[in-house]
C-alpha cells in the first residue's frame, strides 16, 4: 500500500483518481486506507495518486510493503473476483 506523507497540501486531486476509494480526508492531511490500496494493481500500470500529486508526497508505506502477487490478491478480494 502507499502512504501520504505530511507534506500533503490537501489539494484533493488524488482522492477522485483512486479506483479503490482508498483515499480519504483525514484530520490534517489526506490518508490512504492500506486495506483498500492495491498500488493500483488490477486497475492501472502506475499508481494513479502518485501520477497526479503536485508535491510528490505519496510513498510506499514502510509498514505495508507488499508483493505484486499480494496486491493482486487484495484486488481480487476487493472486487469479489475470485
Ligand atoms: Fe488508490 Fe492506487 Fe493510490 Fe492506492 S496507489 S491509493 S489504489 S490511487
Ligand atoms: Fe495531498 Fe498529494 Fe493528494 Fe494533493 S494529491 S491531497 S497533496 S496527497
Amino acid at each position: 500500500a502507499l502512504k501520504i506523507t505530511e507534506e500533503c497540501i490537501n489539494c484533493d486531486v488524488c482522492e477522485p483518481e483512486c479506483p479503490n476509494n482508498a483515499i480519504y480526508q483525514g484530520d490534517e492531511i489526506y490518508e490512504i486506507d492500506p486495506d483498500k490500496c492495491t498500488e493500483c494493481v488490477g486497475h492501472y500500470d502506475e499508481p494513479q495518486c502518485q501520477q497526479v500529486c503536485p508535491v510528490d508526497c505519496i510513498i510506499v508505506d514502510p509498514e505495508h510493503q507488499e508483493t505484486k502477487e499480494q496486491l493482486m490478491q487484495k484486488f481480487l478480494k476487493l472486487t469479489g473476483g475470485n
